[in-house]
């Protein structure tokens, strides 16, 4: 099957068979604001292992759900004032809230990977939230790549991913954002911890919540269970990645940043929301490149520049 099978238009068509699919128990990659997501309907046990089996995801690792609205999240874990505040400051948008798992709620196990916690977002991309709206079921979706591989931020990158095995993807373009959710973990008990930076940054959570309380609350000590995901090799193009450069290591490919000029630039101007929105679709060009080795210029980690860092210290690590 050649690429354009695989692709449903952005229109009421594509969007009735993407729903009608997922619907099914089907998969089907949506477009986010963040990155392409691989959905299944997250009631449904099979259609969540279908997930795990097409992305080679260890199964301790659990699954983000996606909502069409608040109410629909308030069904599915317990709310408190924190997770009130934060939902109605960043929902719909790049924000992933980890809460208490509410008892009875119709989600298959395998999606929390036994915790007693739900990772929850409404996402706020265009597409994403016609599906959602026209499905009104809570559906699971990683990045829609390989497990450890580059996060997709185009329908081609999902589409080189997966190759044969491709689910149709619901064609949205480029992603905005270009960089996965921040998650924050809200205690039973009051205080926030940030689990992964994202677009959301901490500084703008710290000016809304206070600082991180980590201790407060906490329902395990352990940082493992607790960030289950937060792998310390991942995102990986497939080759050695020198990071912090103001020159490239000698043949290797290289990724600038403002004015430290490379093969490509993630953003000429130094903005750091550019450089996110590039950063994958500049890693998936130097992995397809013929150098064997990619260099990366120096990002300042203040704001946006600590999720950038953060997936690039993950990529190197690989
Ligand atoms: P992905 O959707 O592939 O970008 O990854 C989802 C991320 O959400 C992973 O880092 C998971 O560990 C994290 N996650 C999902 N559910 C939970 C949860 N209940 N508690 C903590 N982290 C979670
Ligand atoms: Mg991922």
């Amino acid at each position: 099957m050649s690429g354009k099978q695989h692709l449903l238009p952005p229109d009421d068509a594509g969007i009735a068979r993407a729903a009608e699919l997922l619907r099914g128990g089907g998969l089907v990659a949506m477009p986010t604001e963040t990155v392409y997501g691989l959905a299944a309907r997250a009631d449904s046990t099979q259609a969540v292992a279908e997930i795990y089996r097409t992305k080679g995801r260890p199964d301790f690792n659990p699954l983000i759900v996606h909502v069409a609205s608040l109410d629909m999240a308030r069904q599915l874990a317990d709310y408190d004032a924190v997770a009130e505040d934060l939902a109605a400051r960043y929902w719909p948008g790049p924000l992933t809230l980890v809460l208490p798992l509410r008892e009875g709620a119709a989600i298959a196990p395998a999606v929390t990977a036994g915790l007693p916690t739900i990772a929850l977002r409404q996402p706020a991309h265009p597409l994403a939230s016609r599906l959602l709206g026209e499905l009104r079921l809570p559906v699971a979706a990683p990045s829609a790549n390989r497990s450890g591989a580059l996060s997709p931020t185009r329908p081609e990158h999902v589409l080189q991913s997966f190759g044969e095995a491709c689910p149709p993807v619901l064609d949205g373009g480029a992603c905005d954002a270009g960089l996965e959710s921040t998650i924050v973990a809200v205690r039973p008990a009051g205080g926030w911890k940030l689990l992964r930076p994202g677009p959301v940054t901490r500084e703008e959570l710290q000016a809304l919540l206070g600082s991180e309380q980590e201790s407060r609350g906490a329902t395990t000590a352990s940082p493992l269970v607790e960030s289950p995901g937060q792998l310390a090799a991942h995102y990986s193009p497939g080759k050695p990645v020198h990071l912090h450069r103001r020159e490239p290591v000698r043949g290797t490919f290289m990724i600038g940043f403002g004015d430290i000029a490379g093969d490509v630039n993630l953003s000429p101007s130094g903005d750091k929301a550019e450089a996110a929105a590039r950063l994958y679709e500049c890693l998936h060009l130097a992995a397809a490149s013929d150098k064997e080795a990619i260099s990366v210029a120096e990002i300042g980690s203040e704001g946006l520049g600590r999720a950038i860092n953060d997936r690039l210290e993950r990529a190197a690590a690989g």
